[in-house]
Protein backbone atom coordinates (compact mmCIF):
# COMPACT_ATOMS: atom_id res chain seq x y z
CA UNK A 1 0.00 0.00 0.00
CA UNK A 2 1.58 3.54 -1.00
CA UNK A 3 1.70 6.33 1.75
CA UNK A 4 -0.96 7.91 -0.09
CA UNK A 5 -3.22 5.04 0.09
CA UNK A 6 -2.28 4.72 3.73
CA UNK A 7 -3.24 8.32 4.27
CA UNK A 8 -6.13 7.97 2.38
CA UNK A 9 -7.41 4.94 4.36
CA UNK A 10 -7.06 6.26 7.33
CA UNK A 11 -8.57 9.51 7.10
CA UNK A 12 -11.68 8.26 5.46
CA UNK A 13 -12.22 4.77 7.03
CA UNK A 14 -14.31 5.00 10.02
CA UNK A 15 -13.14 2.55 12.01
CA UNK A 16 -9.72 3.75 11.96
CA UNK A 17 -10.26 7.59 12.03
CA UNK A 18 -13.09 7.72 14.24
CA UNK A 19 -12.19 9.37 17.72
CA UNK A 20 -13.94 12.75 18.10
CA UNK A 21 -12.11 15.32 19.14
CA UNK A 22 -14.22 17.97 21.68
CA UNK A 23 -10.74 20.19 20.56
CA UNK A 24 -12.44 24.26 21.42
CA UNK A 25 -16.02 22.42 22.43
CA UNK A 26 -17.80 24.46 25.42
CA UNK A 27 -19.82 23.48 28.02
CA UNK A 28 -22.27 26.10 29.03
CA UNK A 29 -24.95 25.83 31.26
CA UNK A 30 -28.06 27.96 31.38
CA UNK A 31 -30.84 28.25 33.61
CA UNK A 32 -34.31 29.04 32.60
CA UNK A 33 -36.40 31.04 34.27
CA UNK A 34 -39.52 31.21 32.58
CA UNK A 35 -41.42 29.40 29.68
CA UNK A 36 -39.36 31.27 27.03
CA UNK A 37 -36.17 30.37 28.22
CA UNK A 38 -37.21 27.17 28.24
CA UNK A 39 -38.32 26.38 24.85
CA UNK A 40 -34.83 28.01 23.72
CA UNK A 41 -33.34 25.30 25.55
CA UNK A 42 -35.34 22.67 24.42
CA UNK A 43 -35.06 23.61 20.44
CA UNK A 44 -31.08 23.52 20.78
CA UNK A 45 -30.84 20.48 18.88
CA UNK A 46 -32.91 21.88 16.15
CA UNK A 47 -30.52 24.64 15.71
CA UNK A 48 -26.93 23.00 16.53
CA UNK A 49 -24.84 20.18 17.38
CA UNK A 50 -25.72 20.46 20.87
CA UNK A 51 -24.78 17.70 23.35
CA UNK A 52 -26.85 17.71 26.32
CA UNK A 53 -24.88 16.50 29.71
CA UNK A 54 -27.86 17.61 31.99
CA UNK A 55 -31.17 18.29 29.62
CA UNK A 56 -33.55 20.59 29.71
CA UNK A 57 -36.75 20.17 32.83
CA UNK A 58 -38.79 22.43 34.55
CA UNK A 59 -38.24 25.58 35.66
CA UNK A 60 -34.80 26.86 37.24
CA UNK A 61 -33.38 23.94 36.70
CA UNK A 62 -29.68 23.94 35.59
CA UNK A 63 -28.99 22.80 31.53
CA UNK A 64 -25.98 21.70 30.56
CA UNK A 65 -24.75 21.31 27.22
CA UNK A 66 -21.56 21.29 24.67
CA UNK A 67 -21.50 23.33 21.67
CA UNK A 68 -19.12 22.71 18.91
CA UNK A 69 -16.62 25.97 18.03
CA UNK A 70 -18.51 26.55 14.57
CA UNK A 71 -22.13 27.22 17.14
CA UNK A 72 -20.88 29.29 19.56
CA UNK A 73 -20.52 32.39 17.94
CA UNK A 74 -24.47 32.05 16.67
CA UNK A 75 -25.67 30.44 19.58
CA UNK A 76 -24.35 33.31 22.23
CA UNK A 77 -26.37 35.55 19.78
CA UNK A 78 -29.49 34.21 20.29
CA UNK A 79 -28.85 33.14 23.76
CA UNK A 80 -28.53 37.42 24.33
CA UNK A 81 -31.48 37.82 22.54
CA UNK A 82 -33.75 35.69 24.46
CA UNK A 83 -31.93 37.12 27.42
CA UNK A 84 -31.42 33.80 29.03
CA UNK A 85 -28.75 33.33 31.91
CA UNK A 86 -25.94 31.56 30.81
CA UNK A 87 -22.11 30.56 31.88
CA UNK A 88 -19.31 28.73 31.07
CA UNK A 89 -18.59 25.89 32.74
CA UNK A 90 -15.66 24.17 30.73
CA UNK A 91 -14.18 26.46 27.66
CA UNK A 92 -12.65 23.74 26.02
CA UNK A 93 -13.98 20.13 26.61
CA UNK A 94 -11.19 18.22 24.89
CA UNK A 95 -8.30 19.99 27.32
CA UNK A 96 -10.50 18.66 30.46
CA UNK A 97 -11.47 14.59 29.12
CA UNK A 98 -7.13 15.26 28.07
CA UNK A 99 -6.39 15.60 32.10
CA UNK A 100 -8.41 12.20 32.77
CA UNK A 101 -5.43 9.67 32.99
CA UNK A 102 -6.06 5.76 31.97
CA UNK A 103 -4.17 3.59 33.50
CA UNK A 104 -3.01 -0.34 32.54
CA UNK A 105 -3.70 -3.09 35.36
CA UNK A 106 -0.97 -5.41 35.14
CA UNK A 107 -2.20 -8.72 35.85
CA UNK A 108 -2.09 -11.14 38.66
CA UNK A 109 -0.83 -7.82 40.51
CA UNK A 110 -3.65 -6.54 42.44
CA UNK A 111 -1.91 -3.70 43.97
CA UNK A 112 -1.78 -2.02 40.30
CA UNK A 113 -5.53 -1.34 40.27
CA UNK A 114 -6.53 1.83 42.77
CA UNK A 115 -9.07 4.47 42.41
CA UNK A 116 -6.55 7.19 41.53
CA UNK A 117 -7.28 6.34 37.60
CA UNK A 118 -9.54 5.32 35.27
CA UNK A 119 -9.14 1.40 32.94
CA UNK A 120 -10.28 0.67 29.97
CA UNK A 121 -12.49 -2.51 30.04
CA UNK A 122 -10.40 -5.24 29.47
CA UNK A 123 -8.42 -3.86 32.72
CA UNK A 124 -11.12 -3.87 34.79
CA UNK A 125 -12.39 -7.58 33.39
CA UNK A 126 -8.74 -8.64 34.42
CA UNK A 127 -8.59 -7.27 37.63
CA UNK A 128 -12.61 -9.12 38.54
CA UNK A 129 -10.78 -12.27 37.46
CA UNK A 130 -7.73 -11.56 39.13
CA UNK A 131 -10.09 -11.46 42.19
CA UNK A 132 -11.63 -14.73 42.01
CA UNK A 133 -8.18 -16.06 41.82
CA UNK A 134 -6.85 -14.66 44.55
CA UNK A 135 -10.45 -15.47 46.76
CA UNK A 136 -11.38 -18.53 45.02
CA UNK A 137 -13.66 -19.95 48.29
CA UNK A 138 -15.81 -16.28 48.23
CA UNK A 139 -15.56 -14.59 45.12
CA UNK A 140 -17.55 -15.79 41.74
CA UNK A 141 -17.48 -14.35 38.68
CA UNK A 142 -19.78 -15.05 35.82
CA UNK A 143 -20.67 -13.81 32.26
CA UNK A 144 -24.69 -13.21 32.49
CA UNK A 145 -24.85 -11.99 29.08
CA UNK A 146 -22.77 -11.22 25.98
CA UNK A 147 -22.98 -7.38 24.07
CA UNK A 148 -23.49 -6.26 20.36
CA UNK A 149 -19.46 -6.15 19.93
CA UNK A 150 -19.19 -9.98 21.70
CA UNK A 151 -18.16 -8.50 25.41
CA UNK A 152 -19.28 -10.60 28.32
CA UNK A 153 -21.27 -8.90 30.74
CA UNK A 154 -19.54 -9.91 33.94
CA UNK A 155 -21.19 -10.01 37.16
CA UNK A 156 -19.69 -10.21 40.74
CA UNK A 157 -21.14 -12.53 43.00
CA UNK A 158 -19.36 -12.24 47.00
CA UNK A 159 -20.16 -14.14 50.31
CA UNK A 160 -17.95 -13.89 53.05
CA UNK A 161 -17.16 -16.48 55.03
CA UNK A 162 -18.50 -16.38 58.71
CA UNK A 163 -21.96 -14.41 56.83
CA UNK A 164 -24.85 -14.47 58.81
CA UNK A 165 -27.00 -13.96 55.74
CA UNK A 166 -30.04 -12.07 55.80
CA UNK A 167 -30.45 -10.81 51.81
CA UNK A 168 -29.39 -9.83 49.27
CA UNK A 169 -27.97 -6.38 47.60
CA UNK A 170 -27.22 -5.72 43.64
CA UNK A 171 -25.14 -2.94 42.79
CA UNK A 172 -25.46 -1.82 39.10
CA UNK A 173 -22.81 0.72 37.19
CA UNK A 174 -21.49 1.98 33.85
CA UNK A 175 -24.98 1.33 32.41
CA UNK A 176 -24.25 4.95 30.83
CA UNK A 177 -20.61 5.01 28.95
CA UNK A 178 -19.49 8.09 29.30
CA UNK A 179 -20.43 8.32 33.78
CA UNK A 180 -16.92 6.62 34.56
CA UNK A 181 -17.24 7.14 38.16
CA UNK A 182 -19.96 4.93 38.15
CA UNK A 183 -17.40 1.92 37.34
CA UNK A 184 -14.75 3.38 39.76
CA UNK A 185 -17.33 3.62 42.74
CA UNK A 186 -18.66 -0.34 42.09
CA UNK A 187 -15.14 -1.79 41.94
CA UNK A 188 -14.29 0.56 44.95
CA UNK A 189 -17.16 -0.99 46.72
CA UNK A 190 -16.46 -4.42 45.69
CA UNK A 191 -13.07 -4.24 47.31
CA UNK A 192 -14.16 -2.58 50.27
CA UNK A 193 -16.40 -5.36 51.28
CA UNK A 194 -13.61 -7.71 50.23
CA UNK A 195 -11.38 -6.10 52.47
CA UNK A 196 -13.39 -5.92 55.50
CA UNK A 197 -12.25 -8.60 57.49
CA UNK A 198 -9.33 -6.92 57.90
CA UNK A 199 -10.67 -3.44 58.16
CA UNK A 200 -11.18 -1.52 61.80
CA UNK A 201 -14.34 0.11 60.20
CA UNK A 202 -16.59 -2.41 62.11
CA UNK A 203 -20.10 -0.98 60.99
CA UNK A 204 -18.46 -1.98 57.47
CA UNK A 205 -17.04 -5.59 58.81
CA UNK A 206 -20.68 -5.98 60.28
CA UNK A 207 -22.71 -4.83 57.25
CA UNK A 208 -20.45 -6.80 54.58
CA UNK A 209 -21.41 -10.08 56.56
CA UNK A 210 -24.52 -9.62 56.61
CA UNK A 211 -25.40 -9.61 53.17
CA UNK A 212 -24.80 -11.57 49.66
CA UNK A 213 -23.17 -9.11 47.61
CA UNK A 214 -24.08 -8.87 43.72
CA UNK A 215 -21.81 -6.28 41.56
CA UNK A 216 -22.33 -5.91 37.62
CA UNK A 217 -19.38 -2.74 37.72
CA UNK A 218 -19.99 -2.38 33.54
CA UNK A 219 -23.48 -2.86 32.48
CA UNK A 220 -22.61 -1.28 29.20
CA UNK A 221 -19.01 -2.72 27.97
CA UNK A 222 -19.12 -1.71 24.81
CA UNK A 223 -20.38 2.10 25.05
CA UNK A 224 -17.70 2.10 28.05
CA UNK A 225 -14.94 1.09 25.59
CA UNK A 226 -16.12 3.26 22.65
CA UNK A 227 -15.68 6.37 24.72
CA UNK A 228 -11.70 5.27 25.33
CA UNK A 229 -11.21 4.65 21.82
CA UNK A 230 -13.90 6.56 19.59
CA UNK A 231 -16.34 9.38 21.07
CA UNK A 232 -15.71 10.11 25.02
CA UNK A 233 -19.50 11.42 25.19
CA UNK A 234 -20.90 8.29 23.99
CA UNK A 235 -23.72 7.17 26.43
CA UNK A 236 -26.05 4.48 24.83
CA UNK A 237 -24.64 0.90 24.31
CA UNK A 238 -23.38 -0.01 20.68
CA UNK A 239 -26.24 -1.65 19.10
CA UNK A 240 -25.50 -0.39 15.50
CA UNK A 241 -24.28 2.84 15.08
CA UNK A 242 -26.86 4.38 16.55
CA UNK A 243 -26.90 2.84 19.78
CA UNK A 244 -29.95 2.36 22.32
CA UNK A 245 -30.16 4.38 26.00
CA UNK A 246 -29.88 1.40 28.35
CA UNK A 247 -31.54 2.75 31.12
CA UNK A 248 -35.08 3.93 28.94
CA UNK A 249 -34.92 0.46 27.74
CA UNK A 250 -36.42 -1.50 30.77
CA UNK A 251 -40.07 -2.69 31.02
CA UNK A 252 -41.32 0.27 33.48
CA UNK A 253 -43.40 2.61 31.83
CA UNK A 254 -41.86 1.79 29.09
CA UNK A 255 -42.11 4.79 26.01
CA UNK A 256 -44.13 7.23 28.08
CA UNK A 257 -42.18 10.12 29.05
CA UNK A 258 -38.91 10.94 29.05
CA UNK A 259 -37.34 9.61 26.02
CA UNK A 260 -36.98 9.74 22.46
CA UNK A 261 -38.39 6.85 19.96
CA UNK A 262 -35.75 8.71 17.23
CA UNK A 263 -32.24 6.14 16.89
CA UNK A 264 -30.02 9.40 17.30
CA UNK A 265 -31.15 10.95 19.97
CA UNK A 266 -28.86 10.09 23.42
CA UNK A 267 -32.37 8.90 25.16
CA UNK A 268 -33.76 6.45 22.01
CA UNK A 269 -35.39 3.85 24.18
CA UNK A 270 -35.41 1.60 21.54
CA UNK A 271 -38.47 -0.36 19.99
CA UNK A 272 -39.69 -2.12 22.46
CA UNK A 273 -38.62 -2.58 25.88
CA UNK A 274 -36.20 -5.12 26.93
CA UNK A 275 -35.18 -4.65 23.17
CA UNK A 276 -30.99 -4.72 23.79
CA UNK A 277 -28.95 -7.97 25.20
CA UNK A 278 -27.76 -5.60 28.03
CA UNK A 279 -30.80 -5.18 29.61
CA UNK A 280 -32.28 -8.75 28.68
CA UNK A 281 -29.09 -10.00 30.70
CA UNK A 282 -29.56 -7.55 33.34
CA UNK A 283 -33.34 -8.49 33.82
CA UNK A 284 -32.69 -12.19 33.61
CA UNK A 285 -29.64 -11.60 36.14
CA UNK A 286 -31.98 -10.07 38.45
CA UNK A 287 -34.63 -12.16 38.38
CA UNK A 288 -32.31 -15.16 39.16
CA UNK A 289 -31.66 -13.50 42.72
CA UNK A 290 -35.07 -11.48 43.04
CA UNK A 291 -35.72 -13.86 46.16
CA UNK A 292 -34.69 -12.20 49.24
CA UNK A 293 -33.74 -9.23 47.19
CA UNK A 294 -33.21 -6.16 49.59
CA UNK A 295 -30.81 -3.50 47.63
CA UNK A 296 -30.98 -2.80 44.04
CA UNK A 297 -28.19 0.44 43.94
CA UNK A 298 -27.36 2.36 40.57
CA UNK A 299 -24.75 4.78 39.68
CA UNK A 300 -24.27 6.87 37.74
CA UNK A 301 -23.37 10.39 36.85
CA UNK A 302 -23.07 13.98 37.61
CA UNK A 303 -25.58 15.79 39.91
CA UNK A 304 -25.20 14.74 43.35
CA UNK A 305 -28.52 13.25 43.82
CA UNK A 306 -29.90 10.30 45.23
CA UNK A 307 -32.95 9.18 43.19
CA UNK A 308 -35.46 7.21 44.67
CA UNK A 309 -38.55 5.26 42.46
CA UNK A 310 -40.79 6.20 40.71
CA UNK A 311 -39.04 8.33 37.44
CA UNK A 312 -41.94 8.72 35.30
CA UNK A 313 -43.92 10.36 38.18
CA UNK A 314 -44.35 12.94 40.26
CA UNK A 315 -46.14 10.95 42.90
CA UNK A 316 -44.12 9.44 45.68
CA UNK A 317 -45.32 6.19 45.74
CA UNK A 318 -44.80 3.30 47.92
CA UNK A 319 -42.56 3.46 50.97
CA UNK A 320 -40.98 6.17 49.57
CA UNK A 321 -41.18 8.61 52.99
CA UNK A 322 -38.97 5.56 54.45
CA UNK A 323 -36.58 5.36 51.61
CA UNK A 324 -36.37 9.29 51.69
CA UNK A 325 -35.60 9.10 55.37
CA UNK A 326 -32.71 6.99 54.61
CA UNK A 327 -31.58 8.97 51.78
CA UNK A 328 -31.88 11.62 54.06
CA UNK A 329 -29.35 10.13 56.44
CA UNK A 330 -26.87 8.65 54.14
CA UNK A 331 -26.74 12.33 52.55
CA UNK A 332 -26.00 13.73 56.22
CA UNK A 333 -23.21 11.48 56.68
CA UNK A 334 -21.95 12.07 52.79
CA UNK A 335 -21.62 15.38 53.66
CA UNK A 336 -19.74 14.76 57.08
CA UNK A 337 -16.82 13.48 55.03
CA UNK A 338 -15.87 16.45 52.71
CA UNK A 339 -19.07 18.37 53.00
CA UNK A 340 -20.23 16.82 49.33
CA UNK A 341 -24.18 18.53 49.27
CA UNK A 342 -26.90 15.33 47.98
CA UNK A 343 -30.31 16.26 47.28
CA UNK A 344 -32.67 13.19 47.47
CA UNK A 345 -36.15 12.82 45.74
CA UNK A 346 -37.83 11.41 42.87
CA UNK A 347 -35.81 12.07 39.15
CA UNK A 348 -38.90 15.29 39.26
CA UNK A 349 -37.78 16.40 42.62
CA UNK A 350 -34.01 16.55 42.30
CA UNK A 351 -33.13 16.44 38.01
CA UNK A 352 -35.72 18.01 37.47
CA UNK A 353 -37.57 15.48 35.03
CA UNK A 354 -39.64 12.12 34.47
CA UNK A 355 -38.54 9.47 32.52
CA UNK A 356 -39.27 6.20 31.75
CA UNK A 357 -37.85 2.47 31.12
CA UNK A 358 -35.42 3.05 34.25
CA UNK A 359 -33.76 -0.41 35.63
CA UNK A 360 -34.55 0.28 39.31
CA UNK A 361 -38.20 1.59 38.66
CA UNK A 362 -38.68 -2.01 37.12
CA UNK A 363 -36.73 -3.81 39.59
CA UNK A 364 -38.67 -2.27 42.57
CA UNK A 365 -41.99 -2.87 40.57
CA UNK A 366 -41.50 -6.44 39.19
CA UNK A 367 -40.02 -7.94 42.30
CA UNK A 368 -41.14 -5.51 45.40
CA UNK A 369 -37.80 -4.71 46.19
CA UNK A 370 -37.91 -2.18 49.19
CA UNK A 371 -34.86 -0.04 48.49
CA UNK A 372 -33.96 1.12 45.40
CA UNK A 373 -32.03 4.07 44.99
CA UNK A 374 -29.85 5.72 41.88
CA UNK A 375 -27.29 7.70 42.61
CA UNK A 376 -26.08 10.92 40.42
CA UNK A 377 -22.50 10.96 41.72
CA UNK A 378 -20.38 14.35 41.99
CA UNK A 379 -19.87 16.84 40.58
CA UNK A 380 -22.23 19.34 40.19
CA UNK A 381 -20.95 20.26 36.82
CA UNK A 382 -17.70 21.87 37.60
CA UNK A 383 -16.01 19.01 35.56
CA UNK A 384 -19.37 17.15 34.69
CA UNK A 385 -18.18 13.66 32.83
CA UNK A 386 -14.65 15.51 33.11
CA UNK A 387 -14.14 14.89 36.73
CA UNK A 388 -10.15 14.99 37.12
CA UNK A 389 -8.62 11.66 38.33
CA UNK A 390 -7.85 13.49 42.21
CA UNK A 391 -11.99 13.65 42.94
CA UNK A 392 -11.74 9.62 42.13
CA UNK A 393 -10.92 8.72 45.46
CA UNK A 394 -12.54 11.29 47.78
CA UNK A 395 -15.87 10.41 45.88
CA UNK A 396 -15.43 6.70 46.17
CA UNK A 397 -14.79 7.20 49.90
CA UNK A 398 -17.69 9.47 50.70
CA UNK A 399 -20.07 7.73 48.71
CA UNK A 400 -18.96 4.54 50.78
CA UNK A 401 -20.13 6.63 53.78
CA UNK A 402 -23.77 7.24 52.07
CA UNK A 403 -23.81 3.75 51.24
CA UNK A 404 -22.82 2.22 54.15
CA UNK A 405 -25.60 4.60 56.09
CA UNK A 406 -28.24 3.13 53.56
CA UNK A 407 -27.20 -0.80 53.99
CA UNK A 408 -27.20 -0.69 57.77
CA UNK A 409 -30.03 -3.18 59.05
CA UNK A 410 -32.80 -1.29 59.79
CA UNK A 411 -36.45 -3.05 59.04
CA UNK A 412 -38.69 -5.73 60.81
CA UNK A 413 -39.10 -7.19 57.05
CA UNK A 414 -36.04 -9.35 56.87
CA UNK A 415 -36.05 -10.15 60.85
CA UNK A 416 -38.04 -13.55 59.95
CA UNK A 417 -35.40 -14.04 57.59
CA UNK A 418 -32.41 -13.18 60.51
CA UNK A 419 -34.31 -15.28 62.89
CA UNK A 420 -33.55 -18.09 60.54
CA UNK A 421 -30.06 -17.71 59.85
CA UNK A 422 -29.22 -16.19 62.99
CA UNK A 423 -30.90 -18.42 65.94
CA UNK A 424 -32.63 -15.22 67.06
CA UNK A 425 -33.27 -11.93 65.76
CA UNK A 426 -32.58 -8.57 67.63
CA UNK A 427 -36.44 -8.12 69.15
CA UNK A 428 -35.25 -11.57 71.24
CA UNK A 429 -31.71 -10.33 72.03
CA UNK A 430 -33.37 -7.02 73.02
CA UNK A 431 -35.80 -9.03 75.79
CA UNK A 432 -33.03 -11.45 76.61
CA UNK A 433 -31.21 -8.18 77.70
CA UNK A 434 -34.09 -6.84 79.40
CA UNK A 435 -34.53 -9.79 81.65
CA UNK A 436 -30.77 -9.41 82.46
CA UNK A 437 -31.16 -5.83 83.60
CA UNK A 438 -34.25 -6.81 85.69
CA UNK A 439 -32.63 -9.91 87.63
CA UNK A 440 -29.06 -7.28 88.45
CA UNK A 441 -31.73 -4.74 89.72
CA UNK A 442 -33.46 -7.08 91.77
CA UNK A 443 -30.20 -8.62 92.51
CA UNK A 444 -29.42 -4.97 93.60
CA UNK A 445 -31.79 -4.14 95.74
CA UNK A 446 -32.09 -7.42 97.47
CA UNK A 447 -28.46 -6.84 98.14
CA UNK A 448 -29.00 -3.21 99.62
CA UNK A 449 -32.47 -4.02 101.41
CA UNK A 450 -30.43 -6.60 103.15
CA UNK A 451 -27.22 -5.13 103.63
ZN1 LIG B 1 -26.55 7.99 33.74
Amino acid sequence: MSLFYLISFLLFHPNYCATKKYTNYTLYRGVPVNKSHLDFFNSLSEMFDVNFWTPPGSLYKPIDFVLAPGDKKVFLKMAEEYDVYLSTLIADVQRAFDMQRVKSYIRRNLGSFDWNDFYRINDIYNWLKDLKDKYPEFVKVESIGTTYEKRPILAVHVTLPGSKLRSKVIVEGGIHAREWIGPCFVTYMLQQILDSPKSNNSNLKDIALTYEWFFVPVLNPDGYEYTHTNNRLWRKNRNNEYGVDLNRNFDHAFGTVGVSFSHYEETYCGAKAFSEKETIAMSNFVRNHSNHLEYYLAFHSYGQAMILPYANTRAHMENFDTVAAMAKQAADHIALRYNTRYVYGTAYDTVGYVTSGVSGCWVKETFSVPYVLTFELPDRGQYGFALPNEKITPTCIETMDGVLSLLKPRTKIYDKLRHEHRGFDDGQRTKFLDKLVILFNVCLFVIARFD
